[in-house]
C-alpha cells in the first residue's frame, strides 16, 4: 500500500524527545522558544507564537485583532472545517468568496461581499500553493481589514514574487501529524507586529501577562516542549523534503499529461508550491467517474483523498448556523465534487511514483 501520507520518526526526533523527558520540563519551556525561532525564520517574520494546533493558531490570530460578535470574516469555501470553526468560535460571522483555477480564493469574488461589518480576510494556501496575496494585501489595505493566512498546508511555500506564506498577515500554520512539518498536534502564528504578538502571548496563556494578573479573558493554547522536540529536527531537512515533493509533483505531472478529462496542477508554473497535496480533477470528458478512479487506486494499493468532498459550508450544521452566511460558491462546489488527491509526499520511492502513474493511466483507459 502506498499511503497518501507517511509519518516518519527518525533517530534525531527520538533523541530530542528523550532529552526533553530527561529534563523534566515537559510543558511549555525552552524547546517551544526554539520552535518559535525556527518558525519565524521559516516565514521571515520578526516573531512567532507557538500554540497547540493549527485551529488554535487561527483562533488566536483572529482574537488578537479583537474580532468577535457582529464582525464578518471572509474566507475560502474550499478548505478544512478548522478555518470555519475558528471564525465561528470568535463569535464572528463567516462569509465565502469563490475559488479560481488554482483552488484558492479568487480575490475578485471578495469585493462584492465587503460590508461595514467586514473585519478580516482569511485566505487559505490550499494544498501548499499560495493564494493571490498581492490582491489580498491590496484589498485589506484599501478596506482596512485584518489579514490572516491559513498556512496550515504551506510551510515554506512562497508566492510568485518570492515572499513566504505567513509573512503577509498573521500566518497560521499547523503541525498536525500529516502536515509537511509535524509534531502530532501543534501550530504557530507568525507575526511582525509587536502589539499583536504580545496580545497573542497573553491570550495563549489565560490572558495572563504576569502571574495571576489577568489582562483579558484568555485560553490555554500552549504547546508542549515534548511536541516542539518532535518538530525541531525536521527543520534541518526542509530542503530535501521540498525537493522530494517537487520532484514527485513534476513526475506525476509528466506521467499524467494529456489524458482526456484529467486536469493536473501546473507544477512548472508554481515553483513556490510545497505540495502538501497533489490534487487532480476529472472533467466531463473523463471516461470514468471519480469514484471509479478511487476504487481502482484502492484496488492497486494507492492511497487517495478527497480534499474536500464538499464546500466547507455545505453541511447541515453550517447551513443552518445563524453566523454562516452563504452567498453561493458554485465553482468550489463543482471542484469539490471532482477533485482527488494522489500521494506526493517526500517518503515516496521513484518506483512508487511510477506505479501511481500506471494505475491512474490504466484506470482512464490510456
Ligand atoms: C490542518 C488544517 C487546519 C487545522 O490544523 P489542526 O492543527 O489540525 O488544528 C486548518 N486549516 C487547514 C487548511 C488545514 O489543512
Amino acid at each position: 500500500m502506498i499511503p497518501i501520507t507517511r509519518v516518519a520518526i527518525d533517530d534525531a526526533i527520538k533523541a530530542e524527545v528523550l532529552s526533553v523527558l530527561d529534563s523534566g520540563m515537559i510543558a511549555q519551556g525552552p524547546k517551544v522558544v526554539e520552535f518559535e525561532e525556527r518558525c519565524s525564520e521559516m516565514a521571515g517574520t520578526r516573531a512567532a507564537v507557538a500554540v497547540n494546533s493549527g485551529t488554535a493558531a487561527l483562533l488566536l490570530a483572529l482574537r488578537s485583532f479583537g474580532i468577535g460578535p457582529g464582525d464578518e470574516v471572509i474566507t475560502s469555501p474550499l478548505t478544512f472545517a478548522a478555518t470555519l470553526n475558528a471564525i465561528l468560535e470568535t463569535g464572528a460571522t463567516a462569509r465565502f468568496g469563490d475559488i479560481g483555477d488554482d483552488f484558492n480564493l479568487d480575490m475578485g469574488t471578495v469585493e462584492p461581499l465587503l460590508s461595514k461589518r467586514t473585519r478580516a480576510l482569511l485566505p487559505v494556501h490550499l494544498y501548499g500553493g499560495t493564494a493571490d496575496m498581492a490582491s489580498a494585501t491590496n484589498i485589506c489595505e484599501r478596506h482596512n481589514l485584518a489579514l490572516v493566512e491559513d498556512a496550515a498546508q504551506a510551510h515554506f511555500a512562497t508566492t510568485p514574487s518570492g515572499q513566504a506564506a505567513g509573512s503577509f498577515g498573521l500566518g497560521c500554520f499547523s503541525f498536525y501529524a500529516t502536515k509537511n512539518l509535524m509534531c502530532g498536534e501543534g501550530g504557530v502564528v507568525t507575526v511582525d507586529d509587536p502589539d499583536l504578538e504580545q496580545r497573542m502571548r497573553t491570550l495563549r496563556n489565560q490572558g495572563m501577562e504576569r502571574r495571576y494578573d489577568y489582562e483579558m479573558p484568555g485560553h490555554n493554547l500552549r504547546l508542549t516542549d515534548l511536541a516542539a522536540a518532535v518538530a525541531i529536527p525536521q527543520f534541518d531537512h526542509v530542503e530535501a523534503m521540498l525537493a522530494a515533493r517537487r520532484k514527485n509533483a513534476a513526475a506525476l505531472g509528466k506521467g499524467l499529461e494529456g489524458l482526456p478529462g484529467l486536469v493536473t496542477p501546473n507544477a512548472a508554473a508554481d515553483a513556490g508550491h510545497v505540495w502538501h497535496q497533489y490534487t487532480i480533477r476529472l472533467t466531463q470528458e473523463s471516461p470514468i467517474h471519480r469514484d471509479a478512479l478511487a476504487e481502482s487506486l484502492a484496488e492497486h494499493g494507492v492511497g487517495h483523498g478527497f480534499y474536500y468532498p464538499k464546500a466547507v459550508y455545505d453541511y447541515d450544521c453550517y447551513r443552518t448556523h445563524p453566523r454562516v452566511r452563504i452567498d453561493g460558491s458554485p465553482r468550489a462546489e463543482a471542484v469539490a465534487a471532482s477533485v482527488i488527491s494522489l500521494p506526493v509526499h517526500h517518503h515516496l520511492e521513484a518506483s512508487e511514483v511510477d506505479h501511481i502513474i500506471d494505475v491512474v493511466r490504466s484506470a482512464l483507459g490510456a
